[in-house]
């Protein structure tokens, strides 16, 4: 049976200690699974985890017969979309027509899907011209008025004139852009100062746009920022002692995010050897979204189609150069690219299929996206001190990772949300 607890409860009780018997515990970090644990948590933080005894007077929650891991870390997902089928008007009528207010409770309903999926924490990367609604949905789950995961936010996200959607309009009618549009280092600071300033977590910027096939049969990305515009970008937004997520699929885009200090590279669709090398160099992180190359793609013999083909066939073996090489990689899906009613959880297998070991998948979806978060220790582990963001599956996760699409307890924060 499944219980929604009442949502409002959405921290625990301060002094509420609660044990958590785990059948079988993956805490996010060690490489090893182990049997019969148990976890104490005092309010909304872990006290212990491991062979301990229950304390006296506590609430028991037997999950004896299920493998029990942290909450789940998305690192790419877009609570403003909302899989834009084509034949429902695909993504301009979301900017087109649909009423803000609208859009914003298909966002509620998408953290909540979130959530529910044992998501307890997105890194939301951009509100696709709903301007700062990611802030106000943040809001209204921090302060317990709707259910959703422990949110960060990059608000519009940053690309140049010609750079990204909507297009293809008559030059003299003036259409809305899904990101804020820069030209020049100024411009650029002064978006990354405004966004921060409105809320923003993370900074997003687009470093390829369009794509297509060339004669060769080689994957060609327009590049959009100039690396002294991306600078600008960076310096502010380290000044702030924030970080800077770049979405780049590959050649001279790729190139300027790299030179210019991306944090994160997402998508990097084709990666060279020499891109693989200066991501190790910088630390840089990759978080693939694989999955969601798999939906939507045109017919195969149009230009479109072939381009969609070609971004699926480099993709695989960029993330497998990526995984032989040390680059940091973090789980990530683009939910909301694809409906919020598919699992997101089926990008574990894709990241398997291209040779991740299933605890590693595991791993950068809980403690390794904590670290890209700067969330070491507090998120994506079950160890003492973390908050108790907790989730269960029936099956176990390290013999089949589609598992994992079927959470079946969740708690954030010490409260139960799922049961
Ligand atoms: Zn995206």
């Amino acid at each position: 049976m499944i219980v929604e607890v009442l949502f409002l409860a959405v921290t625990a009780n301060a002094q509420q200690v609660t044990v958590i018997k785990a059948g079988t515990l993956i805490d996010g970090r060690s490489s090893e699974a182990r049997r019969n644990q148990t976890i104490v948590i005092r309010g909304n933080r872990i006290e212990s985890a491991g062979d301990v005894a229950t304390p006296a007077g506590a609430k028991v929650i037997d999950l004896s017969n299920m493998t029990v891991l942290p909450g789940m870390i998305d690192t790419h997902t877009h609570i403003f979309l909302q899989g834009e089928d084509p034949a429902e008007g695909g993504y301009d009528v979301q900017l087109l027509k649909y009423p803000l207010a609208y859009r914003a409770a298909r966002a509620t309903v998408a953290a909540r899907r979130a959530l529910e999926q044992g998501f307890t924490t997105l890194r939301d990367v951009e509100t696709e011209g709903a301007g700062y609604g990611d802030v106000g949905i943040k809001m209204a789950i921090n302060e317990g008025r709707i259910p959703g995961p422990r949110l960060f936010v990059v608000t519009r996200a940053i690309s140049t004139t010609g750079g990204y959607n909507l297009e293809g309009y008559a030059p003299e009618v003036e259409v809305p852009k899904g990101a804020q549009l820069i030209d020049g280092p100024i411009e650029a600071r002064k978006a990354a100062r405004e966004q921060l300033d409105h809320g923003a977590d993370w900074i997003k910027v687009y470093m390829t746009h369009r794509s297509w096939v060339d004669k060769q049969g080689n994957l060609v990305s327009q590049p959009t920022l100039t690396v002294e515009e991306l600078k600008a970008i960076v310096e502010e937004a380290h000044g702030w002692k924030k970080k800077v997520a770049c979405h780049a699929y590959g050649g001279e885009g790729m190139q300027r995010a790299l030179d210019g200090g991306c944090d994160s590279i997402e998508h990097g669709l084709d990666l060279t050897d020499a891109n693989i090398a200066q991501m190790v160099r910088q630390g840089t992180w990759l978080v693939p979204t694989l999955s969601v190359y798999y939906t939507h793609n045109d017919p195969p013999n149009t230009p479109s189609g072939k381009r969609d083909a070609k971004r699926v066939a480099v993709h695989g073996p960029s993330f497998q150069k990526a995984i032989k090489a040390g680059v940091k990689i973090a789980f990530g899906t683009d939910a909301g690219g694809f409906s919020w009613d598919e699992p997101m959880a089926q990008e574990f297998a894709r990241m398997t299929e291209f040779g991740m070991s299933p605890m590693d998948a595991i791993r950068s979806a809980t403690s390794r996206a904590a670290d890209l978060l700067d969330m070491t220790g507090d998120l994506g582990i079950i160890a003492p001190g973390a908050y108790a963001d907790i989730v269960a599956v029936a099956d176990d996760p390290l013999r089949d990772v589609n598992a994992l699409k079927n959470v079946r307890f969740v708690m954030k924060d010490g409260a139960v949300f799922k049961q």
